[in-house]
């Protein structure tokens, strides 16, 4: 099973697919983390994306889809894939029907005010990448695997009103087209992770 998740930033995609994974053993392609990895490197990957990622704008389109294209190749997506963040653009999607067949398109609706609490207040693991929410850390910054809890350069507050907007005008239209391509599926996430995952097996379950 060929998946992509939709949804605004902050939406609980990379939450989601993590949980889809175990149980429908699916490989998580997060295209957001394969730029943070090259980030952490310094790779000439990292250095290019780092200059579009911190402006909160996205990275151009031929550096993405290649990117993409070689990791589908891989032998761990034979069995299946979550697409994380992948594709956000019209002409992404185009390139990927392209490549491979996806039988799901799940997209993860949630108020977008809500969202910039969730994206202000995340914190990060600068060592297992797990994710947190401040109120939740409070005064303890550490990770239970050793590492602190830091926010992304992406998720400060100027940065994230810039991917907001970047979503609303590139990503959004996205949930049209694969709606119109008939394999849409609306999950209402303004709700608990268990409870936005119940109702994500439940669909998958039934295809
Ligand atoms: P994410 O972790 O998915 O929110 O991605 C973090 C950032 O990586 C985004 O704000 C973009 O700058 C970049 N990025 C991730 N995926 C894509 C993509 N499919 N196309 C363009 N830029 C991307």
């Amino acid at each position: 099973m060929n998946l992509i998740l939709l949804g605004a930033p902050g939406s609980g995609k990379g939450t989601q697919a993590e949980l889809i994974k175990k149980d429908f053993k699916l490989t998580h392609i997060s295209t957001g983390d394969i730029f943070r990895a090259n980030i952490k490197k310094n790779t000439p990957l990292g250095i290019k994306a780092k200059e579009y990622i911190n402006e909160g704008m996205l990275v151009p389109d031929d550096l993405v889809i290649q990117l993409v294209a070689d990791r589908l190749k891989q032998k761990d997506c034979l069995n299946g894939f979550i697409l994380d963040g992948f594709p956000r653009t019209e002409f992404q999607a185009d390139k990927l029907g392209e490549i491979t067949k996806i039988n799901a398109v799940i997209n993860l609706d949630i108020d977008l005010k809500l969202l910039l609490e969730r994206l202000s207040g995340r914190r990060v693991c600068n060592k297992c990448g797990s994710t947190n929410h401040i109120n939740c850390i409070k005064t303890y910054l550490a990770c239970s695997c050793g590492g602190s809890f830091i926010q992304r350069e992406d998720d400060k507050e100027e940065t994230v009103n810039d991917r907001f907007r970047v979503y609303e005008k590139q990503t959004k239209p996205l949930i049209n087209y694969y709606k119109n391509k008939g394999n849409l599926i609306n999950i209402e996430a303004d709700k608990l992770v268990s409870e936005v995952y119940k109702d994500i097996k439940k669909a998958l379950e039934s295809l």
